[in-house]
């Protein structure tokens, strides 16, 4: 059945020493610690657990041992992508800072290879965190009796329904953006997603979580993801690439890039371009860094960005006046001010340092969405 493990939860936090659960089920549910997890084959069995006063031993998982043991690391790694330094060097930044991104280029440039590759150099999930993801996977009914080790990622179509993304529905279970809590939610060709369905992901990009209203009630799903988004930089997908001559109308050029709406792309913290493979790079033997070395990278910025947060020491003088030469120069909004700085902050970090310089300002000025979005209404 669905759910077992959060019934498990609930059972044991509203103060209950057992639940019957179904044979299946019992691994996932015994994971809960606290209270004893009796499987039963049918209904026959509960009458008779019942009957003998539960004299049976219940079902036993050592939960940190099962966590242990969880595959790990997955098999894709950052060593198979070759080129696009600018777009890994967004992505590690982005690991560190929980930052959310939207990569653009030409079809083949590798923002999906790229973007595959993020689960596996954040930090490993701890165990409360798999217990939380594989609940919410639960009630899905997409566990398999295990317990999740690795980080979640979700890359639904782009003709996923308003309630496939957020739940709702009928019978409303979590969404994509519930399945893809403590992992990475990925929307590949981002224009094509219909604007209402992307509207929906204000809430969980603001909140880290998800309220669902319905006539019994209010239910509330996590929704704590990283965002990572991709889109072509126009319909035919070769404008200002230099790969060849882009064919779309100016018309259909404006309206594919005006189905963003300015809210959703407020809410994206990194933008980042990238440029088509060169011919040399695609042919060349010479790997990747490989994502273990990465993970490390981004496992120690992430220290020393909650050491900054805590006690930040903030920006040096020089840091601060380049960004309000910046703020003045380029019109820029108090939101998209305060979202420069919290980059330059988290570069700073991956630098080892708790105070923004000069040259972490200038590189988070970088990763600005560039004129073709910021045009917009
Ligand atoms: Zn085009």
């Amino acid at each position: 059945v669905p759910g077992a493990l959060p019934a498990a939860l609930a059972a044991a936090r509203a103060g209950r020493r057992r639940i019957v659960v179904p044979h299946e089920n019992a691994t996932e549910a015994a994971v809960v610690t606290g209270i004893d997890v009796h499987p039963a084959a049918a209904l026959s069995d509960v009458i008779e657990l019942e009957r003998r006063g539960y004299d049976t031993p219940p079902a036993r998982v050592n939960a940190d041992r099962l966590f242990a043991s969880g595959a790990r690391g997955g098999r894709l790694d950052l060593r198979d992508v070759r080129g696009q330094l600018m777009a890994r060097r967004a992505l590690e930044i982005a690991a560190v800072g929980r930052h959310h991104l939207l990569m653009i280029g030409p079809p083949g440039a590798g923002k999906t290879m790229l973007a595959r590759r993020l689960p596996n150099v954040l930090p490993p999930l701890t165990l409360p965190e798999a217990i939380e993801t594989t609940s919410i996977h639960s009630i899905a009914g997409l566990n398999r009796g295990a317990l999740m080790t690795e980080r979640p990622f979700r890359a639904p179509h782009h003709t996923t329904s308003g309630a496939g993304m957020v739940g709702g529905g009928a019978n409303p279970g979590p969404g994509e953006v519930s399945l893809a809590h403590n992992g990475v939610l990925f929307l590949d060709e981002l224009a094509e997603f219909s604007p209402s369905v992307l509207n929906h992901l204000r809430e969980p990009l603001e909140d880290r979580f998800l309220t669902i209203s319905r006539a019994a009630g209010r239910l509330r799903f996590p929704a704590d993801f990283m965002l990572v988004a991709a889109m072509n930089p126009c319909p035919c997908g070769y404008d200002a690439t230099g790969v060849r001559e882009c064919t779309c109308a100016d018309g259909a050029r404006m309206r594919y890039r005006s189905r963003i709406s300015g809210p959703l792309l407020d809410r994206i913290d990194l933008f980042v371009n990238l440029p088509r493979l060169e011919f040399a790079e695609l042919t060349s033997r010479a790997s990747g860094e490989p994502s273990a070395s990465v993970r490390s990278r981004v496992a120690t910025a992430r220290t020393t960005l909650e050491r900054a947060r805590r006690h930040s020491s903030g920006a040096h003088p020089d840091a601060r006046m380049l960004l309000a030469e910046a703020a003045d120069r380029l019109a820029l909004s108090a939101r998209a001010v305060r979202r420069v700085t919290r980059i330059a902050m988290t570069i700073a970090a991956h630098d080892g340092r708790t105070a923004a310089r000069r040259e972490d300002v200038a590189e988070a000025l970088q990763y600005r969405p560039g004129a073709e979005l910021t045009t917009l209404s």
